[in-house]
């Protein structure tokens, strides 16, 4: 199986490249700000306890996150593989991945982390505030509030990945097919 967790800052573009990948690579999509978002558009127990991290831009307690990508994994059949979106954000996260993963026999096979400069994220959230809906995308302090819980709490994930050999480094400036390109590359080396 083709795993693969993609990475990086709020408004990288994990999840316009998610797309593409999911297309060619035939792969499930697993991202966890969109699982998110349905329960709280369901209005489940499990959307209700994570609204309020969302909304102030704060991590959902790992507990809780791990329960419900497990899950998904679990209810999977028949894939190819996983794209994981917007997870793991915490070492925790990472390591419980592992454990989940090695108990299937199909470990991650790369990382994938987009790099955008602030700036420009910042001017990404706000335009894709005017048509989300997202209250997270709205307010300029939540915003910042997130870029700086993803440099805290969710870069040293990524030391976790280069440490095994499986960080691929990817410049997310420029078209969205040029993007995509150059992480088709690095997918293809995997
Ligand atoms: P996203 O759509 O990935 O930007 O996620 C939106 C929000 O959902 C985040 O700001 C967090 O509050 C929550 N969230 C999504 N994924 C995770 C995760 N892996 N760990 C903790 N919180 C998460």
């Amino acid at each position: 199986m083709l795993n693969i967790v993609l990475f990086g800052p709020p408004g990288a573009g994990k999840g316009t490249q998610s797309e593409n990948i999911i297309q060619k690579y035939q792969l499930t999509h697993i991202s966890t700000g969109d699982l998110f978002r349905k329960h709280l558009s369901e209005g489940t127990e499990l959307g209700k306890l994570a609204q309020k991290y969302m909304n102030e831009g704060n991590l959902v307690p790992d507990d809780v996150v791990i329960g419900m990508v497990d899950d998904k994994i679990n209810q999977t059949t028949n894939s190819k593989g996983f794209i994981f979106d917007g997870f793991p954000r915490t070492v925790a996260q990472a390591e419980a991945l592992d454990v989940v993963l090695e108990k299937k026999g199909t470990p991650i096979k790369g990382m994938i982390a987009l790099f955008v400069e602030d700036e420009e994220l910042i001017k990404r959230i706000e335009h894709r505030g005017k048509t989300s809906g997202r209250a997270d995308d709205q307010d300029i302090e939540k915003i910042h509030n997130r870029i700086n819980v993803y440099k805290n709490e969710t870069l040293p994930v990524m030391d976790y990945y280069q440490k095994q050999g499986k960080l691929h480094e990817i410049r997310g400036l420029g078209t969205v097919e040029e993007i995509f390109e150059r992480i088709a590359t690095a997918i293809d080396t995997l």
